[in-house]
């Protein structure tokens, strides 16, 4: 297989420029090199920007009615090329060709949404306020927005944010993860075939220098990120010093807690769902399973059976359950905590490392399953994000809300219960943004925001649903008086009191 040059997408075309710097893609089912990523240099980041200014001051003047059009033919293009797009997101993150089309399907969720901007931007309008004294509230655009997004979701996740900030009149740079860039490249093309002008949306590709620049540029206005705790923290920091809004997603160490009263037939498959789907490299994977009371050697066995039966293999093969990790250092750090977590002292009941997959070089590594895991070990305090399920003990459910709520993350949790008061107090105390109950991926839908607490989310807005459209835009309310005579010199600070003021 050739190995392909990727680079970025400026002012509605491909880059043509040459690289000074570059990133190796990999084939993740083999190990071997698909292709080369162009880096951006913060002059190619600065030209993307200078065209993203350009074309904002034509866009935001873009009716409400064009901007939704654009967006509807969006969709439909998306739609047709669901298959396409999942295709390519399997070639290059690795995970099953079901899994990324489960990605396409929630990212044409938010497109769906925002092809209604016409509603979500009405504003509020107060007539009379005082005598012949309209006010009225706008929300208008903040100008170019800087995109960053993980690798785990190539297509989702800058679906979830670049469909409302245009929708809302910005235009914007998005910068995806160098391990695999071509979905973004992709949904850019469909984009301009849907009739974006050019310059609205822009891809820069690259690793931190591209980042850094975005956040330090004068003309950029605000910066959604997504990715790993310390990154998020740091890109929240350096965005609002340098005057910029900023909302940054990071990592996650989701909870799935299971009371005595479950069906553990139906805890035990979602567990294994949550925390292997995509080779958990999810933000919202279950990574710890909390058994509450004396059930842990049932449920244990139950989940142990149900993961060795997982198939792992090749993404684009319907036989396969679980592809391949994103890169070869990843699934040997991913590995690392099952020896770890023995030393500790947990049992492990399934190393996922023991048998080699795949041809040599490839980047697989099968399920692991921790019993005994305790809050101190490595296994339990790190964001792992490879297939690897830990299984804590604890005696009461007052213990499993104390483990949950002391985890620095606080993204997604879960609870699995017969017992609706138990559900009703999980949901109230928990300290996670998105909760299920007996569901264990709660992500929201798109009409709803999603988002994390603490070291989940840095910054006051969710992303995508209601919270985008404030995000994207920025107050503005209007006081306005047409018809009223004047009256003359009035010093006084102006009130609405009187009846006739
Ligand atoms: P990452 O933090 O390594 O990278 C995310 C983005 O930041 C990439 O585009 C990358 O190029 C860039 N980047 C990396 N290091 C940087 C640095 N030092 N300075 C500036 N930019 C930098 O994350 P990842 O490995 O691509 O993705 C996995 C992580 O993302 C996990 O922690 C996962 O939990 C998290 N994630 C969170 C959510 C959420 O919604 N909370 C969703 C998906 C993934």
């Amino acid at each position: 297989m050739s190995e392909s040059r990727i680079t970025h997408w400026i002012d509605g075309k491909p880059w043509g420029g040459v690289a000074e710097r570059s990133g190796k893609v990999y084939d993740p089912a083999t190990g071997r090199v698909a292709g080369q990523v162009d880096f951006a240099t913060e002059a190619e980041v600065d030209q993307a920007v200078a065209a993203a200014s350009a074309a904002w001051r034509g866009w935001r003047d873009v009716s409400l009615a064009a901007r939704s059009n654009v967006l509807f033919g969006f969709r439909e293009l998306l739609h047709r090329r669901k298959a396409d797009l999942a295709a390519i997101v399997t070639a290059e993150h690795g995970k099953v060709l079901s899994d990324a089309a489960g990605e396409v399907q929630r990212a044409l969720e938010s497109v769906e949404y925002a092809c209604g901007i016409p509603q979500l931007l009405k504003g509020d309008f107060s007539e009379n306020a005082s005598t012949r004294v309209d006010v009225y509230s706008l929300r208008q655009s903040l100008g170019v927005v800087g995109i960053i997004s993980p690798f785990n979701f190539p297509a989702m996740v800058p679906l979830w944010m670049f469909p409302m900030a245009i929708a809302c009149g910005n235009s914007f740079i998005l910068k995806p993860s160098e391990k695999d860039p071509s979905a973004a490249l992709r949904v850019a093309d469909l984009m301009a075939e849907a009739g974006l002008p050019p310059g609205v949306l822009n891809v820069v590709n690259g690793d931190q220098v591209a980042v850094r620049r975005l956040l330090e540029h004068p003309d950029v206005a605000a910066v959604s990120f997504v990715g790993s705790t310390p990154v998020a923290q740091e890109v929240y920091r350096s965005g609002t010093n340098a005057g910029k809004r900023v909302q940054a997603l990071g990592g996650a160490k989701n909870h799935m807690v299971v009371l005595p009263d479950a069906d553990l037939d139906v805890a035990a498959d979602s567990a294994v769902s949550a925390g292997y789907g995509s080779a958990g490299e999810r933000c919202m994977a279950v990574s710890v399973v909390v058994a509450v009371g004396d059930i842990g050697d049932e449920l244990v066995g139950k989940i142990a059976e149900r993961t060795r039966g997982l198939r792992v293999g090749p993404g684009d093969q319907s036989t396969s359950d679980m592809g391949p990790l994103i890169t070869a250092a990843h699934r040997d750090k991913v590995a690392s905590y099952v020896p770890s977590a023995r030393q500790q002292g947990a049992t492990v009941v399934l190393d996922g490392a023991a048998e080699p997959i795949g041809p040599d070089g490839a980047h697989f590594l099968g399920a692991s399953l921790l019993d005994d895991v305790t809050p101190e070990m490595d296994a339990y305090r790190d964001e792992i994000f490879g297939p690897v399920l830990s299984v804590v003990r604890v005696p009461t459910f007052a213990d499993a809300m104390r483990l949950v709520n002391s985890s620095p993350w606080g993204n997604g949790a879960a609870v699995f219960t017969s017992d609706g008061a138990a559900a009703r107090r999980f949901e109230m105390e928990v300290q996670a943004g998105m909760v299920g109950v007996n569901v264990p991926i709660p992500v929201p839908v798109a009409y709803h925001s999603f988002g994390g607490w603490k070291g989940s989310l840095f910054g006051d807005h969710h992303i995508y649903g209601s919270d985008s459209v404030h995000f994207y835009t920025r107050g503005k309310i209007v006081t306005s008086r047409w018809v009223a005579p004047g009256r003359g010199l009035d010093l006084a600070f102006p009130s609405n009191a009187g009846t006739n003021s």
